[in-house]
């Protein structure tokens, strides 16, 4: 008899800037769901002695190296912005290293579905990953406050980031569930409850057709 491997559900949860992503992820561990976070991913594959950073360094140069031999990102932004050919080139490096390291930590996980995490996820095809995509939805007014709050930014500079992001009504266009935060964490926290409960009882429906 043939037998299949194992392959975890795997739910993207995307949004943007200070629209609640981290809210959301640490309420869904906290029920017991790994969570795969695409910016880690992407921070690790650059670490010294990864082959993606000696790459960089190749191609820009050593001095696009801190002195701890760290990559230094503020000047590789300088350098992609407004660059698009750089940034293609940057993206089609880093992106397969990315999405490899996101396949091999989804597969490792050990809850019954697995979170992968990612502000870029319909932007780096990162949606592709993913069986289910769970966008979170956040008036623009209360993304901008919430990362005021959060963050030593100003609002200036909170809307020019959102302007740079993928479009609500795009994002929205990838959403299976889409989950509205503009209300208080503990109706959050009610939304995903009920949302984690619809996953399992449907994976186990899912489970048991055979
Ligand atoms: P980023 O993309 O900038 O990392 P994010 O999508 O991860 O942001 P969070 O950090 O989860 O967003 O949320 C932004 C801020 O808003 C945080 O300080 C968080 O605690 C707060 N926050 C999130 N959801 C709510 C809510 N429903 N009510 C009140 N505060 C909230």
């Amino acid at each position: 008899m043939a037998s299949k491997q194992k392959r975890h559900f795997v739910v993207g949860v995307t949004g943007g800037i200070g629209s609640g992503k981290t809210a959301v992820t640490n309420y869904l561990a906290s029920l017991g769901v790994t969570i795969v976070d695409a910016d880690i991913a992407a921070r690790a594959i650059v670490e010294p002695g990864q082959p993606a950073l000696d790459n960089i360094a190749s191609h820009y140069g050593a001095g696009i190296l801190l002195e701890n031999g760290n990559l230094n990102r503020r000047k590789l932004r300088e350098i992609i912005f407004d660059n698009p050919a750089e940034k293609q080139w940057l993206e089609q490096l880093l992106h397969p290293e990315i999405n490899a390291l996101l396949r091999q930590q989804l597969a490792d996980a050990t809850s019954p579905y697995v979170v992968l995490v990612s502000p870029l996820l319909t932007e780096t095809g990162q949606h592709t990953l993913c069986d289910h995509i769970l966008v979170i939805d956040t008036p623009e007014h209360v993304q901008v406050d919430r990362t005021v709050a959060r963050d030593s930014t100003t609002e200036e500079q909170a809307l020019k980031i959102i302007n740079s992001q993928i479009q609500r009504e795009k994002r929205l266009s990838f959403a299976d569930t889409i989950v509205d935060n503009s209300g208080s964490l503990s109706e959050l926290h009610d939304t995903l409850e009920q949302f984690h409960n619809d996953m399992i009882t449907a994976l186990f429906n899912k489970g048991s057709d055979h």
